[in-house]
C-alpha cells in the first residue's frame, strides 16, 4: 500500500485511535464527540490515575514506537493493578512532532495489544504537535469500599511481591552501554521484562479481599516500601535473602542482583501486606507461583533491611547502597 501523504489530526485519529480496543457496554460515547460518556456501575467506585512519558526523559529517543506504547500503557495500568481495579478504559493525549504513518501505525498497534487483551477500550484524547509525549489517563472500577491502599499495613503482616524484581533496571544498564553482547538470551529477556512489564492486573484482583496495603513497584522496591511504611505509620522489614530474582538477572549481573532488585525501577510488579492467615489462603492458590513472601511489618517506621548472610562481597555493596540512600540495616 502507497504510504499516505502527511495526515491531517482528524484522519490520525481516525485511522489510528478510533475504535482502539473492544467495545464495552459502559462506553455510551467514546471518540467523535467533545467528550467520552462513561456508565459507573452501581456499586461501584471509579479509580483514575494518569502517567505521562516524555521522549528523552522516559525513553531513549529512537525508541520503537509499539514498545513504547505497550510500556506506557501496561505502566498505566499498573496503578488500577495497585489499588485492586478493574480497568474499564483509558484515553491518550498524544504531542507529536510530526505525523509519521509508519510509527502512529505501530504506536497504535502496541496499545490495541493491550487493549484487546484486558477489555481496555480507548475512549478519547487529545493530539498536538511538539515533542514527542504520551500522557495516558486510565480508569478503572473497583467495589465500593474495596479500594487497595497504601496506608492499610497492619503490625505482623507479611509483607510480599508479585513476580522477580530488578528485571527493568538491569535492562536499562543494558540500554545505556554498547558492548551488550554478554549473554544474549539474558539480555533479551531483561529487556522484555523493561519493554513489556505485565500489568498485575489479575492479582489486583485476587488481592484486594485478602491485602491490607498495596502499591505497585515503579520507583524500585525500597523507595515503593517506603510509602506503604509511612502511610501506614508502621515499618517495612526486607528480608534480602528472600528476594525474587530472575535466572537472567543473575546471570547479567551477579553479585549486583540484589541492588537491582532493591533499588532499580519501572518493574511494575506488586508490594503488599496481608496478615498471615490470609498469606497461607493466597499461596495455597499459588498456582503460577507468582508471589513472594519477602518480609514483615513491624511497630516502628521507615524500611528496615535484614540479611543473614551479609560477608559476601554483594553484601558490601548492598551496605553501601542502604546506608547512602537512608535507609536501616541490620544483619
Ligand atoms: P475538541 O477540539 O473538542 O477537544 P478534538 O478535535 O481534540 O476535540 O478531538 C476529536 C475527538 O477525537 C474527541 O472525541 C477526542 O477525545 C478524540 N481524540 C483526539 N485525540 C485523540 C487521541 N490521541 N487518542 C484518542 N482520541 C483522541
Ligand atoms: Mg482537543
Amino acid at each position: 500500500m502507497p504510504m499516505p501523504p502527511k495526515l491531517s489530526e482528524f484522519e490520525l485519529i481516525n485511522i489510528f485511535f478510533e475504535g482502539l480496543g473492544p467495545q464495552s457496554k459502559d462506553v455510551c460515547i467514546g471518540i467523535g464527540d467533545d467528550c467520552a460518556v462513561i456508565n459507573v456501575p452501581s456499586g461501584q467506585s471509579l479509580c483514575l490515575s494518569m502517567d505521562t512519558m516524555v521522549e528523552g526523559v522516559h525513553f531513549l529517543p529512537g525508541a520503537p514506537a509499539r514498545k513504547i506504547a505497550r510500556r506506557a500503557l501496561a505502566a498505566a495500568m499498573s496503578d488500577l493493578a495497585a489499588m485492586g481495579a478493574e480497568p474499564s478504559h483509558f484515553t491518550l493525549s498524544l504531542t507529536l512532532p510530526e505525523s509519521n504513518y509508519q510509527w502512529l501505525s505501530e504506536f497504535s498497534q502496541g496499545l490495541k495489544l493491550l487493549a484487546e487483551q484486558f477489555h481496555f477500550p480507548l475512549v478519547g484524547g487529545d493530539t498536538t504537535k511538539g515533542p514527542l509525549t504520551i500522557a495516558l489517563q486510565v480508569h478503572g472500577f473497583t467495589k465500593k469500599g474495596q479500594t487497595l491502599t497504601r496506608s492499610g499495613a497492619q503490625d505482623g503482616d507479611v509483607v510480599a511481591v508479585t513476580g522477580t524484581l530488578g528485571d527493568a533496571g538491569a535492562a536499562l544498564a543494558i540500554l545505556s552501554q554498547v558492548n551488550a553482547e554478554k549473554c544474549p538470551e539474558a539480555q533479551s529477556y531483561l529487556l522484555e521484562r523493561y519493554y513489556a512489564p505485565t500489568p498485575r492486573i489479575k492479582q489486583g484482583l485476587e488481592l484486594r479481599a485478602l491485602a491490607n496495603a498495596c502499591i505497585d513497584i515503579s520507583d524500585g522496591l525500597l523507595a515503593d516500601a517506603e510509602h506503604i511504611a509511612e502511610k501506614s505509620a508502621l515499618a517495612v522489614e526486607i528480608d534480602l535473602d528472600c528476594l525474587p530474582l530472575s535466572d537472567a538477572l543473575l546471570s547479567e549481573q551477579g553479585d549486583k542482583a540484589i541492588a537491582f532488585a532493591l533499588s532499580g525501577g519501572d518493574d511494575y510488579e506488586l508490594l503488599f501486606t496481608m496478615s498471615e492467615v490470609n498469606w497461607q489462603q493466597l499461596v495455597k492458590l499459588d498456582e503460577e507461583r507468582i508471589y513472594t513472601k519477602i518480609g514483615q511489618v513491624k511497630k516502628g517506621q521507615g524500611v528496615v533491611v535484614k540479611q543473614d548472610a551479609m560477608n559476601s562481597s554483594s553484601g558490601k555493596l548492598i551496605a553501601e547502597l542502604i546506608t547512602t540512600k537512608g535507609y536501616k540495616h541490620f544483619e
